[in-house]
């Protein structure tokens, strides 16, 4: 039977593809009606793992499809990030860089369409006699339908393979699964770490000390240091997030003489950072900037040229913190410096703050931010949690450039420059075969890849990408 070429479709105007890695995945949204200030788009993606099938000089085979909309913005919307409390649905990232929200349930009674070789094209007539029930037929290609209302696929080919990358709680949800299914305990403590990294980002601190928990149980059964490694941090910055800020201190002590048993400059940097969140939201702010300094040291020597700024923000935090405000304007313009020499566009987020700290401005701490946050922005929360409602001056200044620019990662289509899909599918594909990669995310730089594959200033920590 032949089957079309999944990377070489040629799909009608409209119709975006999802660069995925391998061949044998397929993810389709195709667009809707726009409507009551909403752009809708069904969610195509083809259930990896299914055979296909071929009756009535027709191939099929399953997909699932999900609606989802956008909200149209006018020009202030779309030059303004999206600071707003998240529906609680599902959010997707399109293609082109745009966030959708899910809406409405996931339909599993969908195959995708094609006439076999020598056969007559499809139309409705031949889909009819193939699918009785069909509800509907949708041309998407050249030789290529959806068909709504067909028997749906046995529970588990449903399932479908990891739906992608762009939603990571989904996708770890789905490894946890396979791993506890397979009897894979080192996996199931990766995406037990996952789990709990997207709790703690989404403001759910108490369940991500839950999940990280029990990674932490299952890496010191198994006798896996890199693994205790990787849960010791994030243990640490969640145990920080409810508030017991010395028992997570005894963790990221744990953590550092892991990464240096293991030999593990990645660690040890991210261990030394971690030291600093807690010194800082000790007040201990000269312990902070020590242990910040020694972070900022490895990362130089890593070439890694993501942290560096971060470290060199979080140093002028501490000396805001101080009162110390030439030296915090110092870091600060550093970081924002070196920002701006790698193209990150967040340096414009950092300036704009560093300016209102300088101005001696104050603001109001919108719920948004603190919304958006969580634990997006947890390096800037680990130090001192924002309140919204509270009012921001000096260092709570800084901070909130934090968040603005964790926010700005968070939701991609606030207008940030993407990589092309080609090059973005060759990063994934790369970290898809790295034994760094958790499914979702990098363990050397805690980064998740669907938001870091996508920018053009970001790079693998041990240049792995493509250039
Ligand atoms: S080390 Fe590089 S290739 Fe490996 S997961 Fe991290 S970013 Fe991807």
């Amino acid at each position: 039977m032949n089957t079309p070429d999944w990377r070489k479709l040629t799909l009608n105007d409209g119709v975006l593809q999802e660069p995925m890695p391998g061949d044998n995945h397929l993810v389709l949204w195709l667009p809707g009606p726009r409507e009551d200030g909403f752009q809708y788009w069904e969610r195509i993606n083809k259930v990896a793992r299914a055979e296909p099938t071929a009756e009535h000089g027709i191939g099929a085979t399953p997909a699932l499809a999900i609606r989802a909309r956008q909200r149209v913005r006018g020009l202030f919307g779309k030059l303004w990030p999206r600071f707003g409390k998240d529906s609680g649905d599902q959010n997707w990232v399109l293609p082109n860089g745009e966030t959708a929200e899910q809406c409405g349930a996931r339909h599993a009674d969908v195959v995708l369409a094609w006439a076999l070789d020598g056969e007559p094209p499809l139309d409705e007539g031949r889909i009819k006699a193939r699918w009785p029930a069909a509800t509907r037929c949708q041309p998407i290609g050249k030789n290529l339908c959806l068909v709504f209302g067909v028997e749906p696929p046995p529970a588990e080919e449903a399932a479908g393979p990891p739906p992608s990358l762009e939603c990571p709680r989904a996708t770890a949800q789905q490894l946890l699964a396979a791993a506890r299914g397979g009897r894979d305990r080192q996996r199931e403590v990766s995406a037990l770490v996952d789990l709990g990294i997207i709790d703690l980002n989404e403001g759910n601190a108490r369940t991500a000390v839950t999940q990280l928990e029990q990674a932490l149980a299952i890496a010191r059964e198994l006798v896996d240091p890199g693994r205790e490694l990787d849960v010791l941090g994030n243990l640490g910055m969640a145990t920080m997030s409810t508030g017991q800020v010395h028992k997570a201190l005894a963790l990221f002590e744990q953590e550092l003489a892991q990464a240096r048993a293991l030999n593990s400059p990645f660690g040890e940097k991210m261990a030394m950072t971690h030291l600093g969140f807690a010194q800082g939201n000790l007040r201990n702010h000269f312990q902070a900037i020590a242990h910040f300094d020694e972070a900022l040291a490895m990362a130089r020597s890593l070439g890694d040229r993501k942290h560096e700024p971060e470290l060199l923000w979080y140093e002028s935090i501490q000396y805001a913190e101080l009162g110390q405000r030439e030296q915090a304007i110092a870091k600060a313009q550093e970081a924002i410096a070196f920002q701006e020499k790698v193209g990150n566009p967040q340096a414009k987020w950092f300036a704009f703050h560093l300016n209102r700290y300088q101005l001696g401005a104050k603001e109001i701490i919108p719920a948004a931010a603190a919304d958006a946050g969580g634990g997006w922005i947890v390096a800037g929360a680990a130090m001192n949690p924002p309140t919204p409602g509270q009012t921001a001056a000096g260092p709570g200044l800084l901070r909130m450039a934090l968040s603005a620019a964790a926010s700005m990662a968070k939701f991609l289509g606030s207008g940030m420059k993407m990589v092309t899909p080609g090059l973005y599918q060759k990063r994934i594909q790369t970290c898809a075969t790295c034994e760094h990669h958790t499914g979702v995310r990098c363990r050397l730089c805690g980064c998740f890849t669907n938001v870091k594959a996508r920018m053009p200033h970001e790079q693998c920590p041990i240049k792995k990408w493509p250039a």
